[in-house]
């Protein structure tokens, strides 16, 4: 019998462990994970404040240009990137020393009681006080079938023979020749970029590559490149399953509801959200299942989620025009959930007279 079984070994769980830290000491704990979904190297965020990412970063920005604006501070964010590998080892080096047992093994179904909860695998079953489950393809999945939608995209690393990139500038929301598709580009250095084209829509689009090698070429006729990395990706979008096998099953990571639904963007919320979980543990409390997210935050997700599933050209009408509009802090506190009602009320009116 464990006190804590982490069903997935990926970010959220590793960062909640590194939040835990002290309180593992006594405590045994396993931790499952089948290494079958390693598939984003690289990791963008932005924060107002100092973050455990920041030592891993390989490049960060304080400007952004948005399609048709001048380039515009960040400050007090900063945006970094990070290779998601390097900060995965390093936290998990940081736990040698605790008791916890790491497992190679296909988690397959979670049922919890009032006071156990037991973890059905392709090794065997186990058994834990709290369970903590950022597995997407077990019961409940994630996101809903129902519900599903995703966010995908296209990722180059691309190497120029001539300095052509500005690397203290972010370059937010290109506009790409199919609609409902942006891109952005993050400049690791003045040789060295990473490209990539985001758009939501049910399956993955190679057609992307075609237009980002275009628009390097167009932008810079001078300059002759080289691809050095390449990869086609997708993030599940939506809100965290309704019904759970109970109170002992908590929910962690994108299944927690913790990636925004309008922007993709994950590993702040995971990070905030798991010092706020290890902290109600540390009180001997069981935190709740899942998020509670803010209503009127909700409402707007649900209403976007709606959107992008019934005109996904309008959804991008609606991020486009939210970026040229408005200064990007307001955008990077729109999808943080920070800013205040009357803000986000005027916000909303803002991006939306275009449509309707
Ligand atoms: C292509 C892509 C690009 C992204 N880019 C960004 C970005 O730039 N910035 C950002 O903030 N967020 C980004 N995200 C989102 C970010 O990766 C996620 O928010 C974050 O990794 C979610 O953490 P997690 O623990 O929920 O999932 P993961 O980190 O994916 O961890 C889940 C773990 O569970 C394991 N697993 C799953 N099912 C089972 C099973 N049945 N049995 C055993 N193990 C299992 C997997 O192997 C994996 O290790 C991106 C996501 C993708 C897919």
């Amino acid at each position: 019998m464990y006190d804590y079984i982490f069903c997935g070994g990926g970010l959220s769980t590793l960062l909640l462990l590194h939040e835990m830290n002290d309180q593992l000491i006594d405590k045994k704990t396993l931790v499952i994970d089948n290494d079958e979904y390693k598939n984003n190297p690289y990791l963008s965020y932005w924060s107002d404040e100092p973050t455990i990412f920041d030592e891993f970063r390989i490049a960060s920005w304080n400007k952004v240009q948005c399609s048709g604006r001048r380039p515009d501070s960040t400050d007090p964010y900063t945006i970094g990137l990070l290779k998601k590998e390097e900060l995965l080892n390093s936290i998990r080096k940081t736990l040698d020393n605790f008791p916890i047992t790491w497992s190679s093994a296909k988690v397959q179904q979670i049922k919890s009681s009032e006071k156990t909860c037991k973890v059905y695998t392709d090794a065997g079953v186990e058994k834990a006080k709290l369970v903590f489950d950022s597995c997407v393809d077990i019961r409940p999945l994630f996101p809903d079938p129902k519900e599903s939608i995703v966010l995908s995209g296209y990722e180059l690393l691309v190497e120029s023979d001539s300095e052509v990139f500005d690397d203290n500038t972010a370059k937010f929301y290109i506009q790409l020749p199919k609609t409902g598709t942006f891109g952005y580009m993050l400049p690791l250095s003045k040789k060295i970029a990473l490209l990539e084209s985001a758009s939501f829509q049910p399956r993955l689009d190679n057609n992307d590559r075609k237009m980002l090698l275009q628009y390097l070429v167009k932008t810079y006729p001078k300059a002759r490149f080289r691809l050095t990395h390449e990869q086609l990706g997708m993030i599940p979008l939506g809100f965290p399953p309704p019904r759970l096998s109970g109170s002992r099953h908590i929910l962690i990571g994108q299944k927690r509801g913790l990636v925004k639904i309008s922007a993709g963007y994950g590993i702040m919320s995971i990070l905030r959200e798991s010092k706020r979980i290890a902290a109600i543990l540390a009180d001997g409390k069981i935190p709740k299942p899942v998020r509670i997210q803010d209503r009127r935050y909700q409402i707007m997700d649900r209403y976007f989620l709606k959107l992008v599933r019934d005109n996904p050209n309008k959804a991008d009408r609606i991020i486009r025009r939210s970026l040229q509009k408005q200064s990007i802090t307001t955008n990077f506190a729109l999808i943080d959930e920070t800013l205040q009602t009357t803000k986000l009320a005027y916000t909303m009116i803002k991006s939306l007279p275009f449509l309707f």
